[in-house]
Parts: structure tokens; C-alpha cells; sequence
């Protein structure tokens, strides 16, 4: 914003230019949001002014707090008047100029050639005072700070630029003074205005006055027992304080306490997690009111980070009205409702998750990875969390989501570990070779396609006494009772172990593998593929490989165990064979390329080139031998 000619004229921020072409241009039917953001503007100027009374008693008069919208039907103007804190000239050009709102700039950030779709996003967004030329093509606003005895007057067409003059304003407060456009004549009609007010702007805690009398009823809801409480009222409680019109929550809570301390609170879960749609971090925070006034309306620290999907209402009659928010964080009775209504969410979440299992579920898939952030935020609450968090598992082929709960409710009586195993999509988690004796055994596996689901597995360690381990970890254990299913093939594959031919093998892979593997061994597990590899350093392949591509400087992958299943034709072929050096650079051919496919089924990228001229050979051979036996 600059100012140009005369000190009084002055250009928008670019970004409002940007706004302000799109609201004036703007498709979008839903009008009528102007009234409701101009009216909460007001309300929010009087929430001020009421703040600064109480606690700054000189500046207390006994004018009542009012919004006042007088429709003007012979010239077609529409006022929005207000007795609140007003605005000083630098405030008028400071609000009213640039956008301080983030969530307003994010908005303008994810603008996308798509008009349409775009301005089918303003009414989620609070674009406040500068939707009013969606209605006007001219707006003036006059008002007088509570500081100052002269007032000023902004006034704009809407396009780049807005003026300032002094202005002769009697007392403190804004009006806004909307110069329609033609098309917009029915925002001066009174049934029309008595509709939109009734409907976004009843919970204003001051009188709306229209044609002389008051149109929004002014109730506390949340003071107000459950009971005598529709959902119609408590979903358009939550399109009041969200601005959204006419969104619903995914659920509501509404709290009450009277000891050790007195609060009342309505909270509601956000439909949609616009972090996923790539808006930023969520806007978030609740209203805090002290005695029913309005403290803080985006009170961040009232719950913890990760819960930011929460919205809603808290009043205490115990805290101080005169407690700035810098300190709140440091008040004791401030401290105390934080931890309840912590624990009150999580509690709520885990009732759904019991009762309600499709909506829990809906719930999870919008904001399950906010709830994840919260093992690492929220010790205390530690478990509850985990409690609440879902995955994919190999007891519905990875098609569902399960908890921990329900797995270990599955799980074998002596089971000590929870298995899981983590790979970039569902199919390669489903192929892959280390999965072969879960299956055989029984045992159920949790699928994690997330990255973070590994990372918050191998966080968290241990759940209900139950390690958490990879399935490609060198220390899993088995549980005793499955040791039986396959006994025969067990013996069968230790027996094909335990040959010199495969010993040979064994030495000849290490030779030709060098410190490329940590170890050659035959395989406990495998009873159909060839080899696999298992890591004996904690952490799963997967995860290392995540955390690698981020540093791979400072990670480089670990080396892991190749393990060779004895009892497989290939294996077995070659350890009949291996008596005769003739064969050994064969074998070693195949120790690679064996290497090779291990690496490949477990989701790692061997060398490429190398692998292509051995493949290539090797299919060369295969076909040499082949035309030896048809001729
Ligand atoms: P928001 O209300 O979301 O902050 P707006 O664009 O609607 O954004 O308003 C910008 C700022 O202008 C407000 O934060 C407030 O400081 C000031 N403002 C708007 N309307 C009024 C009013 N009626 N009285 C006093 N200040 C106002």
C-alpha cells in the first residue's frame, strides 16, 4: 500500500487488488455472507470496546452496545452501525488496506485458474470486510476511535485505491455504508435482511436492531444444559463462530464443570482437513470468554497443537477478565481447563471410536494424521492416543483399518510382538517375500503405506506389554504354539541346511556379495521364495530408506542380512553342484542376481546396469543349453 497525491489517496496491497477483483467479479450465490462478516466485524469491535471498559474503567460510558443495520431503500444504501472501539486514520489504513489474516493470504496463495471452484471456497474463508463489494460497488466507512475525538472516512470503488478524509462523527464506533449495486436492491428489502440476520448472526451477544426492534435472541448457548439443546442450534452455534456457512461439524461435545473449576464449553470437530487440500496449517483456536465476555477469540493454547481440528467455545467464571494473553498461558486455572478438555476430547474420540465405528473412521481419515503428531507432543496422553490410531492389516488383505486393539484381540495367546511391515504402496507390502511365514504361521501383520505410521510404530515401542517390531527385523519371535504348523517343511529345510553343498553355497555367496551384506545365512523363515533380507539394527527398511532419501549424507542405508532358503529348487540345484569349481563363477552369477531380487521384493533399487548385462548373460546361457538338448 502507498500513498499517493494529496496524502489522502492511497493504493491497496496487491494481494487485496487480487481479492477484490474476485469478489466484485465473483459468481458466487451466496451473498448474503457480506452481512454476516460486516456484523461480526461490529460485534467484534464492541467485544473490544466492553474488554477495554472493564478493564480500563475510564473509558466506560453508558452507551448500550448495539448493532444497528438501517436499509435505505430510495437510494439504495445499506448501513452497518456500530458503537464499538472504532478506528484511528493509521488503523483505517492498516485494516483496511493490507490483509493481516493469514488465513486470507493462504486463500489468495492456492488461487487457481479455476474461478469456479475458487469463489465456491470464499464462504469458508473469512474474507471479512472486503466481501462487502460483492454487494456495493462503492463502501464508506466513518468512524470514530474511542481514543480520538474526530472521526475519519474511508471510502473505495472497489478498485485500487481508497481515500481518507477527516470526518465530523458524533460518537465512538464504525458505520459501513454499502452503495449497492443495481442488481443487488433486495439487501435494503427488510423480510430479506430479518432472514440473513436471523440466520448467521442470532448468537451475537448484542442486540442487532432492525427497523427499531432487536432480531437476534443473544443466548449463551453454552450455558445452557444439554438437554433443552436441538442440533439445528448446535450446528448453527458452530456456523457462528466459524463463519462457515453452512458447513456442519463431524461431531459436537459441550462440557460443563463446577469443580475444583467452573466452566462451560461447546467444542466441535471441523468437517474437512483443509491442511490435506494444501492450505497451510489449519487457523485454529477456540474463544475464550471470562464471565460470558470475550477474552481471546483464537485462543491457541487451550488445547494442545495436534487437536487443532478442534473448534469452539470456552467460558470460565473463574479466570481474571484483565489477564493478557501473553500470561494466560502461565495461569494456573487456565492450565487446569487446558488438561481437562484435553483429556474430555480424547476421551470423546475413543466413546466414538467404540460406538460409532463408521463415523470414527470418517473422523480418522480427515484427521488421523494430526492425532499421529500427537504421540510425539503429548507424553501424558500417550496411550489414549495410541489407542485411537488405526491401520491397514494383512486380516482384511489391507482393505481396512483396524486398532491395535482389535489386533491383539486377534493376536496368538503367546504372542509377544505386534508385527508390521511398511512399503510405498498396498501391493508391494502384499509381495513381499518376509510376509511368507506370517502367513503360514497365521499371524496378522499391520500394513503401513504411510512412512509416518512406521516412524510413529517404532516411536511408541511398545503397546499393552507388546513389542513393535518390522517384520524384516533379525530378532522377531515367533509365538510357541505356531512352531507346529509346518514341522515337516521345518525339518526338511534344516536338513537341506545343514549339507556341505550349501554350506559351499553359502560361502560361495559371501565371497561373491563381499561387504555388500552383512551376513549370508539359511533362512528360518522363507519356506517358498528364494532369499530375503532382515535388518538387525531396530528399524525397518523402509523407514531407513525414508530417512535416508531425506539425508542420505548422513544415513546411508545399512547393510542387512541375505537370507537363503535352503529347501528352494534353485538352492538346492546349486548346492548339489557346488562340489565342482567349475560352477562356482555360476553361482556367484547367481549370489548376485539372487542379491538383486531380494533387494528388488523389499521395495530397494539394486545397480541397475550391472544387473541387465548379468540378466542378460544368464538368459543367453539358459538358451544356449536349451538348442543343445533340441538338436
Ligand atoms: P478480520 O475481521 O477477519 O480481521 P476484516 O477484513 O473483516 O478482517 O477486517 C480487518 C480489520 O478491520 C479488523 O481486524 C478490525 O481491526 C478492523 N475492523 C473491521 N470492521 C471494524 C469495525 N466495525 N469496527 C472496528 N474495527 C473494524
Amino acid at each position: 500500500m502507498t500513498e499517493t497525491k494529496e496524502n489522502q489517496n492511497y493504493t491497496f496491497q496487491a494481494e487485496i487488488k487480487q481479492l477484490l477483483h474476485l469478489l466484485s467479479h465473483s459468481l458466487y450465490q451466496n451473498k448474503e455472507i457480506a452481512i454476516r462478516e460486516l456484523v461480526s466485524n461490529a460485534s467484534d469491535a464492541l467485544d473490544k470496546f466492553r474488554h477495554i471498559s472493564l478493564t480500563e474503567p475510564k473509558y466506560a460510558d453508558d452507551h448500550a452496545l448495539q448493532i444497528t443495520v438501517e436499509p435505505d431503500a430510495d437510494h439504495k444504501v445499506l448501513t452497518i452501525r456500530d458503537n464499538g472501539i472504532g478506528m484511528t486514520k493509521e488503523e483505517l489504513i492498516g485494516n483496511l488496506g493490507t490483509i493481516a489474516h493469514s488465513g486470507s493470504l493462504d486463500y489468495l496463495k492456492n488461487l487457481t485458474g479455476d474461478a469456479k471452484k475458487d469463489v465456491s471456497l470464499i464462504g469458508q474463508f473469512g474474507v471479512g470486510f472486503y466481501s462487502s463489494f460483492m454487494l456495493a460497488n462503492r463502501v464508506e466507512v466513518v468512524t470514530r476511535s474511542y481514543l480520538e475525538d474526530k472521526g475519519w472516512q474511508w471510502e473505495s470503488f472497489g478498485t485500487g485505491e481508497f481515500s481518507i478524509t477527516p470526518a465530523d462523527v458524533e460518537t465512538r464506533g464504525t458505520q459501513i455504508r454499502l452503495y449497492l449495486k443495481d442488481e443487488m436492491e433486495e439487501f435494503t428489502k427488510p423480510e430479506r435482511l430479518q432472514y440473513i440476520l436471523t440466520r448467521y448472526s442470532t448468537f451475537v451477544p448484542y442486540p442487532i436492531m432492525l427497523e427499531g426492534e432487536q432480531v437476534n435472541d443473544q443466548q449463551p448457548i453454552w450455558v445452557e444444559p444439554k438437554s433443552q439443546l436441538s442440533d439445528e442450534q448446535y450446528e448453527s452455534f458452530y456456523q457462528y463462530l466459524t463463519h462457515r456457512g453452512d458447513e456442519k461439524p463431524l461431531w459436537h461435545l459441550h462440557l460443563s464443570a463446577d469443580s475444583p473449576i467452573q466452566f462451560h464449553s461447546i467444542l466441535y470437530c471441523a468437517p474437512h482437513n483443509l491442511e490435506k487440500m494444501g492450505f497451510g496449517v489449519m487457523e485454529h483456536g477456540l474463544h475464550l470468554c471470562a464471565k460470558r465476555i470475550l477474552v481471546d477469540s483464537q485462543c491457541r493454547d487451550l488445547l494442545p497443537e495436534y487437536l487443532r481440528f478442534i473448534q469452539g467455545i470456552v467460558d470460565s467464571a473463574d479466570l481474571p477478565l484483565n489477564v493478557s494473553r501473553e500470561t494466560l498461558q502461565d495461569n494456573t486455572i487456565f492450565r487446569k481447563i487446558k488438561k481437562v478438555l484435553t483429556k474430555k476430547v480424547l476421551d470423546h474420540l475413543q466413546k466414538i471410536s467404540e460406538g460409532e465405528k463408521e463415523e470414527y473412521l470418517k473422523f480418522y481419515r480427515e484427521f488421523g494424521l494430526m492425532l499421529r503428531e500427537g504421540l510425539n507432543q503429548d507424553f501424558e496422553h500417550r496411550m489414549k492416543i495410541a489407542k485411537l490410531l488405526r491401520f491397514r492389516s494383512s486380516d482384511s488383505n489391507g482393505d481396512e483399518l483396524t486398532s491395535l486393539d482389535e489386533y491383539l484381540s486377534r493376536s496368538k495367546e503367546d504372542q509377544t510382538q505386534i508385527y508390521y511391515i511398511g512399503g510405498p504402496s498396498l501391493s508391494q507390502i502384499r509381495n513381499n517375500p518376509n510376509l511368507e511365514v506370517f502367513r503360514r504361521k497365521g499371524l496378522e501383520v499391520l500394513y503401513l503405506v504411510d512412512p509416518i505410521d512406521e516412524f510413529v510404530l517404532a516411536q511408541l515401542n511398545m503397546y499393552e506389554e507388546k513389542r513393535l517390531v518390522s517384520v524384516d527385523s533379525a530378532d522377531i519371535e515367533f509365538p510357541e504354539s505356531t512352531k507346529e504348523v509346518d514341522a515337516e517343511e521345518e525339518t526338511r529345510a534344516e536338513e537341506a541346511a545343514s549339507t556341505t553343498g550349501f554350506e559351499q553355497v553359502v560361502e560361495l555367496f559371501k565371497e561373491a556379495l563381499g561387504d555388500q551384506v552383512q551376513d549370508v545365512r539359511a533362512s528360518k523363515r522363507l519356506r517358498e521364495g528364494i532369499s530375503t533380507l532382515v535388518s538387525t539394527g531396530g528399524i525397518s527398511t523402509q523407514l531407513e530408506q525414508a530417512l535416508s532419501m531425506q539425508a542420505p549424507e548422513q544415513m546411508p542405508l545399512s547393510k542387512r542380512i541375505l537370507e537363503v532358503n535352503a529347501a528352494a529348487p534353485l538352492i538346492q540345484r546349486l548346492s548339489d553342484i557346488s562340489g565342482n569349481d567349475e560352477h562356482h563363477d555360476f553361482i556367484k552369477d547367481c549370489a548376485r542376481q539372487v542379491y538383486a531380487n531380494a533387494l528388488l521384493s523389499v521395495g530397494l533399487l539394486p545397480n541397475v546396469d550391472e544387473m541387465v548385462h548379468r540378466v542378460d548373460d544368464l538368459l543367453l546361457n539358459a538358451a544356449q543349453n536349451r538348442s543343445s538338448i533340441v538338436t
